[in-house]
């Protein structure tokens, strides 16, 4: 049943009677060709691509929750494609790309809104930093823009630009980048996938991995065995979790990271900004609440909740910024738990157990990489081989020294 604005028509017209459930509710089948661990937006994602772009059509998704229960709904919704390295750029570059067809592809409204990304910059060398940074994403067919501080002005005149410590001295503008409906993308994703054949089966946790003779031929689940040919792992911060259950350890650590919504105030911010000399980002709803966000809590957890100490972190961050902000009340708040890895940047890759694959290390980033991570992940399924955007997105990059270190910090997840 297609959305469109006839069927709304029909539909209002004769008592809403007509409308069917967006995607079916499944049991695992006894086999399929592609298993996937984990309904996040990579996961569903995933399924969806593999279907409709590779013809895999035996697919299943198999969820320990309910669908938008992870990250994908927890997300403060930014997406982008700002990246420096060469190993980042082309994907980020590709997914935006994605998210720009998103809502006709799949035929659902994710409220894919491309109001702009702004990057402040503080000092020179942050300007020539972020200089930098803007000409490797035109080179890399992205856009970018370096805005003055009258420029910035125009758009925010609230913000603090003479701020003691970080004055306002311009800012990297990327008018594509925005902002998504975050669940919506998990619905959209599951619909479409399931009108392609895809079993997508909630409250269904896989508790173990059918390996035989070293390869792996399925999973063990609440719900019973379940085999298929590639089981293909994205469970976002239980990773380091569940990729225990077949023996392998990760180079990722699970962190809190916290989003906090105010209550709802005229349209304020033309779109995403984030603040360069600490860690804050912010933008507004549709419904005029501030979505922001800033570090992670400092601790390794796999609870979906965090602490104090980090709210007061993100609340300075905001004051020292936008200082209009502490007259904002706030109106809740929550954590999700992210794949921090140790470079800052993710794996879609095989693993040392054939059968085996996975998808992770999104740290607090993969909102935004949700098509092109489904779509390189199911490219890697379907044909064997890693897709050009996302080939060094491997896991030995550890072992063999290419470090995808976006930011140049280091081994130190939290910094990421
Ligand atoms: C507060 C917060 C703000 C963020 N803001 C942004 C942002 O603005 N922009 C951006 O790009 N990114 C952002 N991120 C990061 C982004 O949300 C994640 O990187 C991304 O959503 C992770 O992929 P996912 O959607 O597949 O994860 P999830 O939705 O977490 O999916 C993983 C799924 O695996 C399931 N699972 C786990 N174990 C099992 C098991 N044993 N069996 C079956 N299923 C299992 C989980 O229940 C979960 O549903 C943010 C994250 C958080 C927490």
């Amino acid at each position: 049943m297609p959305y469109s604005a006839m069927r709304i028509l029909k539909e209002g017209l004769t008592g809403n009677r007509g409308w069917r459930p967006a995607w079916r509710d499944a049991e695992p089948g006894p086999g399929y060709d592609v298993v996937v661990v984990g309904g996040g937006g990579h996961g569903l994602s995933t399924a969806y691509y593999l279907a409709k772009t590779f013809g895999v059509t035996r697919v299943a998704v198999l969820e320990k929750n309910w669908l938008g229960s992870g990250n994908v709904g927890r997300n403060t919704t930014i997406i982008r494609s700002n990246y420096l390295l060469p190993d980042n750029e082309p994907f980020y570059e590709f997914s935006l790309q994605l998210w720009e067809n998103l809502e006709q592809d799949f035929n659902f409204n994710a409220m894919v809104s491309q109001r702009g990304i702004l990057n402040l910059f503080h000092s020179d060398p942050q300007r020539d930093a972020f200089v930098r940074r803007g000409n490797t994403m035109r080179l890399a067919g992205a856009d970018a823009e370096i805005l003055d501080e009258e420029g910035i002005r125009r758009m925010c005149p609230y913000l603090d630009f003479e701020n003691a410590r970080f004055p306002i001295r311009g800012a990297l503008w990327q008018p594509r980048g925005g902002t998504v409906r975050h669940d919506a993308v998990a619905w959209g994703y599951a619909r479409g996938a399931d009108r392609l054949g895809v079993d997508i089966v909630q409250k269904c946790e896989v508790t173990g991995f059918l390996i035989e003779d070293g390869i792996c031929k399925g999973v063990e689940t609440s719900k019973g065995s379940v085999r298929a040919e590639r089981t293909a792992v994205c469970v976002a911060g239980s990773s380091s979790r569940v990729m225990a259950l077949a023996g392998i350890r990760l180079p990722i650590e699970s962190h809190v990271l916290q989003a906090f919504v105010s209550e709802g105030l005229k349209p304020v911010l033309p779109g995403v900004m984030t603040f360069g000399a600490g860690h804050f980002y912010v933008s507004q709803s549709d419904k005029g609440g501030l979505v922001f966000g800033g570090d992670i809590d400092g601790y390794n957890s796999y609870a979906q909740r965090g602490n104090l100490p980090a709210v007061e972190d993100v609340c300075e961050g905001g004051m020292a910024i936008m200082p209009m902000i502490g007259r904002a009340r706030l109106l809740r708040m929550w954590g999700g738990l992210v794949d921090m890895s140790m470079d800052g940047s993710a794996f879609i890759d095989r693993t040392e157990i054939d059968g085996l694959y996975f998808n992770g290390g999104w740290c607090y980033g993969g909102f935004k990489a949700t098509p092109a991570s489904g779509y390189c992940y199911a490219h890697l399924l379907a044909r064997g081989e890693p897709h050009a955007v996302a080939r060094e997105m491997r896991l030995d990059r550890f072992r063999r020294g290419h470090l995808i270190d976006e930011k140049g910090q280091g081994a130190q997840p939290n910094l990421h």
